[in-house]
């Protein structure tokens, strides 16, 4: 049998008490007041915050990454406390209060968390280069060739007034371009979101400062991950293009 000091036996009892705090701390950003599991989870960045340099800094990764998308992971999982929302996936949570002004912040802190969560997946270091297979062919098919589209893409950046989304969407059975302004996804409007690239100020001002066009401009030749585009399109849901109309 193992001798233990008194030493030894307070460092144990000391180790057990900070495992315990460590655990219920977990327990409690996991679950909410009542119980339920939180419906948000920040997802884990697929790269070091540093891995996107010298298209988007460390810092603004630091920022966007661990201040703004963990804010809104934070409040969307605050705001839909309670049993409303049990049972209900971040999806369900966008689409239900889409267009309702009374759950307006609702709507706008879960669409927020997702729309980060996707944002960040749809980059990779040492990414852009130029789609392969189907999606190569839907694009020509839309835009005319990759160059054409990359073209109406950063138009759409420039244009969109305020802060806002610039996205490659699923309409139906063919691609297009959109704008969404603020918290706006096309989760809310029957569209399936294959890329997309965040044109609020926090995205780009700390290296960019009012050059958004650029930002977007190097996002889709230096980090643009098709291959996860290519993979959205593959499991994309056939849908009619009248779907779009009635949302
Ligand atoms: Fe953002």
């Amino acid at each position: 049998m193992a001798i233990i000091s008194g030493i030894n036996k307070r460092f144990i009892l000391l180790s057990s008490l900070l495992a315990a705090s460590a655990l219920a701390a977990l327990l409690l950003t996991q679950c909410s007041k009542h119980g339920q599991a939180a419906i948000f989870v920040q997802e884990p960045l697929p790269y070091a915050q540093d891995a996107l340099a010298p298209v988007i800094s460390a810092k603004t990764m630091s920022f966007h990454y661990g201040k703004h998308y963990a804010g809104y992971v934070k409040k969307a999982n605050a705001l839909t406390q309670g049993p409303a929302y049990e049972g209900k996936t971040a999806v369900d949570v966008i689409r239900e209060t889409a267009g309702d002004a009374a759950k307006a912040a609702v709507f706008n802190n879960a669409a927020q968390a997702w729309n980060h969560a996707f944002y960040f997946k749809c980059m990779k270091p040492q990414g852009g280069g130029v789609p392969q297979g189907r999606l190569a062919k839907m694009i020509d098919a839309a835009f005319g060739s990759f160059s054409n589209f990359k073209d109406v893409f950063v138009s759409a950046a420039k244009d969109q007034f305020g802060s806002g989304w610039v996205w490659l969407v699923l309409d139906g059975n063919k691609l297009a371009v959109i704008a969404t302004s603020n918290a706006d996804t096309p989760l809310a409007h029957g569209l399936t979101p294959l890329f997309t690239v965040d044109v609020w100020e926090h995205a780009y001002y700390l290296d960019y400062q009012n050059r958004r066009a650029d930002y977007v401009r190097q996002v889709l030749d230096k980090l643009a991950n098709w291959q996860f585009v290519s993979e959205q399109l593959t499991k994309a849901e056939p849908a009619s293009p009248s779907k779009s109309k009635q949302s």
